[in-house]
């Protein structure tokens, strides 16, 4: 009767840990729903504004006014484009199908364009963004696009979980045979137990920061991934006083 009891307790504890498995994959994909919804909700608004704008009498015959509007419902393609593109990848990295195309990159070459490329939306937050690239090694054999990817990311996530101006370092040095990229920020950073959850799939910080900040949750889990093909590590700690630490770590 011992025993029996046994398999019974232990069949009880493994369905009641299968069922709230079962209900954490549906809160996800419930959220997951929610903030895709709102993805596209917002862009398709701002087209549907701008087609009804470039048809107003007025503005049709403003050759300004039609770039300006056109050049609005582009940018607005292009992020859902992204997003679209985000799902997709982490599907493909799912089935293992991700292609990568070896080739050298320049990594100092690479962040300064995206850097350059940021640059203005840092400034629009009243915020700086630092380059210290201090590397002498910084020849990579990488995909130029998904490395491209993994710092794009991590600086568009430094912008996003800042609530006032945005610091945000970059740095590079050479550890050996290893290239570190660090991206520091002093923004609303994270707990210890949440550092080690981020890089899950569709994982979202439940704070109303995070819940006010547009996103998949599939940002860092693609990046995690993407280095993990390329044998590099990423990882994540406290920038002391502030915000958050995400070290990037390359065979270089
Ligand atoms: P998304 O930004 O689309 O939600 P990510 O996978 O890029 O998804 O990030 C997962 C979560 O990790 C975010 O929702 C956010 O809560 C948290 N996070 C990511 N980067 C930072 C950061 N630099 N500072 C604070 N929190 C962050």
């Amino acid at each position: 009767s011992i025993i029996f009891t046994l398999i019974i307790i232990i069949a009880y504890s493994s369905a009641l840990s299968q069922l709230i498995r079962q209900r954490q994959i549906s809160e996800i994909k419930t959220d997951f729903i929610n903030n895709m919804t709102h993805e596209f909700k917002t862009p398709l608004a701002t087209i549907s504004l701008a087609v009804d704008a470039l048809n107003n009498e007025k503005v049709i015959h403003d050759i300004e006014k039609i770039k300006y509007y056109s050049g609005m419902i582009k940018e607005e393609n292009k992020r859902m484009n992204k997003q679209v593109e985000k799902i997709l990848q982490a599907a493909r990295v799912e089935r293992q199908e991700l292609k990568l195309i070896l080739q050298e990159v320049d990594a100092h070459e690479t962040i300064e364009h995206i850097a350059e490329n940021v640059l203005l939306q840092i400034q629009q937050k009243q915020g700086s963004l630092t380059l210290d690239l201090a590397a002498h090694n910084f020849k990579l054999k990488a995909d130029e696009v998904h490395f491209s990817n993994i710092i794009f990311n991590l600086i568009d996530n430094a912008i996003k979980y800042t609530n006032d101006a945005p610091t945000i370092k970059i740095s590079t040095s050479t550890l050996g045979h290893f290239l570190a990229i660090k991206i520091s920020d002093n923004g609303i950073g994270m707990s210890k137990e949440t550092q080690s959850r981020i890089f899950e799939k569709f994982y979202r910080i439940g704070s109303e920061a995070t819940r006010n900040t547009k996103g998949t949750g599939l940002g860092l889990y693609l990046c995690k991934k993407i280095a993990q093909n390329h044998n590099a590590n990423i990882s994540v700690t406290d920038n002391k006083p502030q915000g958050s630490k995400f070290v990037v770590t390359f065979n270089s």
